[in-house]
């Protein structure tokens, strides 16, 4: 299935395919992700398809300069990340997609970022 996430001015559309759009989601506890407080979903970059938007993308990148973390230049809304562990992989922004609805905490995995701080 198909998915549409943006952030919140709206200029950055992008849509993701996934079975479950609540499966494999999670937090992570780098200090980058904790100021963010984001819940994230991860998908195939192949998966990932930025519709539009890309010339109001910005990418901060620190530590070992691996992960691309995007964001709009013009509403600051974070909206996806090229992984650190698995360059395949983008992870979205779970609160930028239209259907996301609200998770329990057991749902929500979590994964150790700050042993790579
Ligand atoms: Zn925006």
């Amino acid at each position: 299935m198909q998915f549409r996430g943006s952030c919140h001015c709206g200029r950055v559309i992008f849509f993701i395919q996934t079975a479950d759009l609540t499966a494999d989601v999670y937090r992570c506890n780098c200090s980058l992700c904790v100021k963010k407080s984001i819940i994230m979903k991860p998908v195939d970059r192949n998966f990932f398809s930025l519709i539009d938007g890309a010339e109001e993308l910005l990418c901060y990148q620190w530590n070992k300069y691996i992960a691309e973390h995007y964001f709009c230049k013009n509403c600051g809304v974070y909206t996806h990340h090229r992984r650190r562990r698995d360059p395949n992989q983008i992870s979205v922004n779970y609160a930028c997609l239209d259907q996301m609805i609200s998770l329990s905490q057991d749902q929500i995995g979590l994964i150790d970022g700050a042993a790579h701080d």
